[in-house]
């Protein structure tokens, strides 16, 4: 099969056919319809400081949805032709953590397509314990989406206390900022997304999606977020990006 990989310790990735993978007694073989490049996915492209010790060579991408085409032996609740998306993150499941539902810090985890092969690929097997179900009416390009979706929800609804009628700034429209911005919206807060000259694309989506934005190389955010609240300034600044300068921006 084929599959995007990073095969060498230096920037770039390489296509190469390899086997497809035997799924193990208690995975399941998923054919991939679908898979999203994350922020991650580019700073390994480019190998950035923070990838340089990944194992190679390894598939990658953990945003990834598609039907299973074979199941294990151990594998009794999911079937030939279901639907599915995984967990991007693989956790030991009895660690602390683990047993209280943080798994997300588990310290034995492991991450597709960093540590083990991803979804970009033909086909990957995947622990029956990681799969959700696609339900009919959603997209795989959607699903592929789910993961990243699931930390937005876990930023905003899970750490960041917030009321109806609260101002939030989020600084950035990357996807995260403008899942973000949509939950909050949806949370009864009004949304001021900001961005780059750059975003220009990821503006017309804000836009569609209903959302206030800022350029912040063509307007004052200060200026604007106080004249919007009388003076008051915002009750929540929800930080989407990289860049340090928009936490000190946060902060003001
Ligand atoms: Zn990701
Ligand atoms: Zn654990």
């Amino acid at each position: 099969m084929k599959a995007i990989m990073k095969t060498l310790p230096m920037p770039g990735v390489e296509v190469r056919d390899i086997p497809k993978p035997e799924p193990a007694p208690d995975e399941v073989l998923i054919r991939v319809k679908s898979a999203a490049i994350c922020g991650s996915d580019l700073g390994i492209y480019h190998y950035t400081s923070a990838y340089s010790k990944m194992k190679l060579p390894v598939v990658l991408g953990h945003e990834f949805s598609g039907i299973i085409t074979e199941t294990g032996s151990q594998v009794h609740d999911f079937k030939e032709g279901d639907r599915v998306l995984a967990e991007s993150v693989k956790a030991c499941g009895v660690c602390e953590y683990c047993k209280t539902g943080m798994s997300n810090l588990c310290e034995k985890s492991t991450l597709f397509g960093i540590h083990t092969d991803g979804g970009f690929a033909e086909y990957i097997a995947v622990p029956y314990k990681l799969l959700h179900r696609v339900p009919d009416s959603m997209s795989f390009d959607q699903a592929a989406l789910v993961e990243p979706l699931s930390n937005a929800i876990h930023f905003v609804r899970d750490i960041t206390p917030f009321r109806i009628d609260d101002y939030v700034v989020v600084q950035g429209c990357g996807p995260i900022g403008l899942f973000s911005a949509q939950l909050f919206k949806m949370g009864g807060a009004r949304v001021l997304v900001t961005g780059l000259s750059m975003d220009k694309l990821r503006f017309d989506v804000a836009k569609k999606l209903g959302l206030e934005t800022l350029n912040i190389e063509e307007e004052s955010l200060e200026e604007r977020v106080m004249m919007d609240t009388d003076g008051r300034g915002a009750d929540i600044a929800f930080v989407a990006v990289g860049a340090p300068p928009a936490v000190k921006q946060a902060t003001q």
